[in-house]
């Protein structure tokens, strides 16, 4: 076994031994927990009250019953198992649904782990990618693609690759934040074999604070852009985490000063159990106009909200108000009233 399979495999997956580890009392609650050993360490170091505390250790306002179990639509798009296509020329691959870490405001919460959510069926995956020629770029999402063996990253990595009309592939991670260590020689080889087999790669990073940041983090960051593939990072807006003009202009220029392009800021969906997290349209709206004083635009992501049940992303900010009137555009033209409680 790898090193990073090592840790991977000793993280912490129940209440009690988490309690123990931070010797503190928590909520038993029904999600699930999942946190590496390493990672947790640095979680108990920035203390109770830290964004990455916030984010990862369970909290007693999860049992909140309010909020859509599937709040972006995904079960509306699934195509085949593990297929989602929502967007005409791009797709979701599930191959996964474990993570590096459970993250307490994940807005596929209620769907992670659940064998009867995703399932496996690489053949009618290929074969609806080989008859969707509109098809042109992959995306690996999950669960998160960076948990897979090498081994696995690249089998199927090649085999859509003999698909012609697949030029761009994409992985969306947070591993290498969370577990450093995965972004070892092997992989950095099979990444590097993948490139070659696709017109473009594109890693995009799931990163919220700059204190997720530290010098290990960086050097496995580092070592990702030997690759020479694009690397992009996508940050959750987040209450009490990262919801200052402050935090995300560190995050921001830490991640410019890698030469990671932040690509979308994600107004937080309206997943239950992560009502503590969500913040109305206004707030978020009065954070992103601020950060243009501080950042060149090369440094401010697309700040975008996913419509609920599928609708599609769109834009969050409207520069002619903050104030939210309650009906967003979809992608189609058609006026969707929110009923969320993002007004
Ligand atoms: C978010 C998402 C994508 C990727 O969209 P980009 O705007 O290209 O990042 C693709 N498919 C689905 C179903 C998505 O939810
Ligand atoms: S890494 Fe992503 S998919 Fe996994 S728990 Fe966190 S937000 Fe959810």
């Amino acid at each position: 076994m790898n090193n990073w399979q090592t840790e991977y495999k000793n993280a912490i997956k129940n209440v009690s031994e988490l309690e123990a580890f931070l010797g503190l009392q928590l909520p038993q609650l029904d999600y699930p927990i999942f946190l590496p050993r390493n990672f947790l360490l640095k979680i108990k170091n920035a203390g109770v009250n830290s964004p990455l505390y916030k984010q990862f250790i369970p909290d007693i306002n999860e049992s909140i019953q309010s909020g859509l179990v599937d709040p972006i639509g995904d079960q509306r798009f699934l195509v085949t198992k593990n297929l989602i296509h929502r967007y005409r020329n791009r797709a979701l691959f599930i191959p996964t649904t474990n993570c590096p870490v459970i993250c307490r405001y994940c807005f596929r919460k209620n769907e992670l782990n659940n064998p009867d959510v995703f399932g496996n069926d690489l053949a009618s995956t290929i074969d609806y990618l080989t008859h969707h020629p509109e098809i042109n770029e992959l995306i690996f999402t999950g669960g998160d693609p960076f948990i897979l063996s090498d081994e696995k990253l690249y089998q199927y990595s090649s085999q859509f690759s003999k698909i012609k009309s697949i030029k761009f592939l994409r992985f969306h991670t947070r591993t290498p934040i969370i577990l450093p260590e995965r972004i070892d020689n092997d992989f950095l080889m099979t990444m590097k074999k993948i490139k070659e087999i696709f017109t473009q790669v594109n890693i995009m990073i799931h990163v919220n604070h700059v204190d997720e940041i530290d010098l290990k983090v960086e050097e496995s960051l580092s070592k990702l852009k030997t690759i020479g593939v694009n690397i992009f990072s996508q940050t959750v807006l987040l209450k009490g985490v990262n919801d200052k003009n402050s935090s995300l202009i560190n995050l921001f220029s830490k991640l410019g000063e890698i030469g990671i392009i932040p690509y979308y800021l994600h107004h937080p969906d309206s997943a239950m159990g992560t009502k503590h997290f969500q913040l109305k349209l206004e707030e978020g709206r009065k954070i992103y106009r601020s950060l243009q004083n501080d950042l060149p635009g090369w440094l401010i992501p697309k700040y975008i909200y996913d419509i609920p049940k599928g609708e599609g992303k769109i834009s969050a900010f409207n520069p002619e108000s903050d104030h939210f009137g309650g009906t967003l555009i979809s992608m189609s033209g058609t006026e969707i009233k929110i009923e969320e409680e993002i007004k």
